[in-house]
């Protein structure tokens, strides 16, 4: 097809029509804001152009007058220097509304949920919390709420927590049951701490009784019972994963070996774990019955445990233990090679060992109940990313 060339005549005219329509909106905006000073238009402007320290700079300019219609600047202004980390000018611009004596019900409401959050991003946490305990019962109620959750939490007053998790609960009907229960396990390994076990147990009954499914609890009781060497009732609490999810068993497989292995029982253990395993296919359950397998019936077993275990689960991970094991037959002379082996495979299953934070996709290298990038609890998957991947993959 051939191009016509009276198109190229056309961008010219284009230009020209959206020239004028501009021309003509700013000459009607200014005409239609002559009440409005001329820092402001410059305010704007630096806004829109992303200058902010310059916007800033005009608009302040325009909020030094105390006329009525510079409330809603005053709060844009406040909110801009919070943002941008300045809180000690987002505290004096929130504080001077507040001393004005023309706002209203609602405006003075505003200015202290803004003054209350400044507090908080400033760490002054006692000043926060007072002002978001005041905000309590208005309309700010449950966003003041969530913050005083957040810095219970930041100050570790787990008490507090759990009747604020509570009243969140019932004015959002929203889910809280999941962070309570970790609230009352913070409080048992408190008391674990100071070796107060009954004080721990109590809470960890009542961990359950807001989470029958909170895995934690149950590891925790059986560490105390183990503690006092009560084996028998640390493996029954341990056991009692398997029915909460047995996704997690992997966490206490070391535990319940322990736990056997010191009531004389260890070949018991072993088996209990060898059938989790076979039921709950897991890298790490993988690795704690390949290292008991070595350690009690010797290199043949291990091999022949991670072979069938990769063909039933074929994994990487699963590749490098199955290289460890065959390391530990290989005559001297030949060692070498399999250890540049074994190294290249390690190489590439080291990020796919890590635990991922589903809420912020921190990774890991260990398990947490309290993700240490965004403070999400029970946010990480169960299992490593490997083996997270390779299920979805397969529900596609
Ligand atoms: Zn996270």
């Amino acid at each position: 097809m051939e191009f016509e060339f009276w198109w190229l005549l056309a961008f010219p005219l284009f230009f020209a029509l959206g020239w004028l329509a501009a021309r003509i909106d700013i000459k009607h905006l200014i005409s239609e804001s002559r009440t409005l000073p001329e820092s402001y238009f410059k305010g704007l402007n630096f806004l829109l152009n992303e200058q902010p320290d310059r916007a800033i700079e005009a608009l302040s300019e325009v909020v030094r007058g105390d006329e009525p219609e510079t409330v809603e600047l005053h709060f844009a202004l406040g909110g801009l220097f919070r943002r941008r980390g300045e809180v000690d000018r987002a505290i004096r611009t929130h504080q001077s509304l507040l001393e004005r004596p023309d706002l209203d019900k609602e405006q003075k409401l505003t200015a202290l949920f803004e003054l209350a959050q400044d507090y908080h991003k400033a760490g002054l946490l006692d000043r926060a919390e007072e002002l978001f305990g005041d905000l309590l019962d208005t309309a700010y109620s449950r966003s003041a709420l969530e913050f005083l959750l957040e810095i219970y939490m930041q100050e570790k007053d787990w008490h507090q927590a759990i009747q604020t998790a509570q009243r969140l609960g019932r004015e959002s009907s929203l889910p809280y049951h999941r962070q309570m229960a970790h609230f009352y396990c913070e409080l048992a390994v408190g008391a674990m701490v100071r070796c107060d076990p009954d004080a721990a147990r109590g809470h960890l009954e009542k961990a359950l009784e807001v989470n029958r499914g909170c895995v934690r609890a149950n590891i925790l009781l059986g560490d105390i019972e183990a503690a006092e060497k009560h084996y028998s009732g640390a493996a029954k609490a341990w056991r009692r994963i398997e029915t909460q999810d047995p996704r997690y068993l992997h966490l206490v497989g070391e535990r319940l070996l322990t736990g056997y292995r010191e009531s004389g029982r260890p070949q018991e253990g072993l088996e209990l774990l060898r059938g989790y395993l076979a039921r709950y296919p897991s890298l790490d359950l993988l690795n704690v019955v390949f290292q008991a397998t070595l350690e009690t019936e010797g290199t043949d077993a291990a091999y022949r445990l991670v072979r069938d275990e990769l063909r039933r689960n074929p994994t990487l991970q699963g590749l490098d233990r199955l290289l460890e094991a065959q390391m530990l037959d290989t005559p001297v002379e030949r060692r070498h090679d399999m250890q540049l082996i074994k190294n290249l495979v390690h190489q590439h299953t080291r990020r796919l060992a890590l635990y991922r934070c589903d809420n912020c996709g921190f990774d890991a290298r260990q398990f947490h109940w309290h993700c240490p990038a965004c403070g999400g609890w029970e946010t990480f998957q169960p299992r490593r990313r490997e083996e997270t991947e390779m299920a979805q993959m397969s529900h596609d």
